[in-house]
């Protein structure tokens, strides 16, 4: 294979490397991880706000029930003074029996109180584990995108490799002085600074090729450009 042959080859391969790499860089696994990046963090905030929630109202229902058996346990006391043996003074029987009164509304009202917050610690509860498995879902999520996307991105880079790898078999074949006027090209023809001419049509241009560049074009020795583009032209591999 000739010189020029080769360093179409390498080319071509230079262009499927191009378009790998544009691939890997718009992955749509990167948007789709950001997002559920997102979505598992703010199921996580929304759970410890459940969770603190919870902690308050259990904090508020342990001191609720403290109050209450403290209003029993006086409660008790009060009537075993009225009801006991020891001799109690008209005023003080009648003080007593205020304070036991005074105190069994207390202790309903409390009782009423600590019902409701133990429905709400109920509500919070059922909260806490709605969130608790969105948090788990999301993250669930997270990961499996995280293996899926790890993946495809893998298999994308050693694509990658072994296109380079043969791209680096190619360029030892080629001249150095050569392979610098294609690098220096590249750009300018957008990849493709080599063109192929097929029944004497350059196929980079699709101009036809003067009857001079016919006849150098299947000369070995010699390195032809386009006159209508200026691309280095090879003959089309038959
Ligand atoms: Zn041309």
């Amino acid at each position: 294979m000739g010189e020029l042959h080769i360093l179409f080859e390498l080319q071509q391969i230079d262009l499927k490397l191009e378009k790998l790499q544009e691939t890997l860089k718009k992955l749509p696994v990167f948007e789709e991880f950001k997002n559920l990046k997102e979505q598992a963090s703010t199921a996580k905030e929304v759970l410890a706000r459940a969770e603190g929630k919870l902690q308050v109202k259990l904090t508020a229902i342990r001191s609720l029930e403290g109050l209450l058996q403290e209003a029993v346990e006086e409660h008790k006391e009060v009537q075993a003074r009225l009801y006991g043996d020891a001799e109690q003074s008209a005023k003080e029987l009648e003080k007593l029996e205020q304070r036991a009164a005074a105190l069994k509304i207390q202790q309903q009202k409390q009782e009423e109180e600590l019902l409701m917050a133990m429905e709400g610690a109920e509500e919070l509860t059922k909260a806490v584990a709605v969130a608790k498995s969105k948090f788990n879902d999301a993250h669930q999520k997270l990961r499996e995108k995280q293996k899926s996307g790890n993946e495809e991105i893998s298999r994308l880079k050693e694509e990658i490799l072994h296109y380079k790898e043969q791209r680096q078999l190619l360029s030892m074949q080629v001249a150095k002085p050569l392979l610098e006027e294609y690098d220096a090209q590249r750009q300018k023809f957008l990849g493709r600074p080599l063109a192929e001419v097929d029944k004497d049509i350059c196929q980079g241009c699709r101009v036809s090729v003067s009857s001079m560049v016919k006849a150098k074009l299947y000369h070995p020795d010699c390195k032809i450009n386009c006159d209508n583009c200026g691309r280095i032209l090879l003959p089309h591999d038959q």
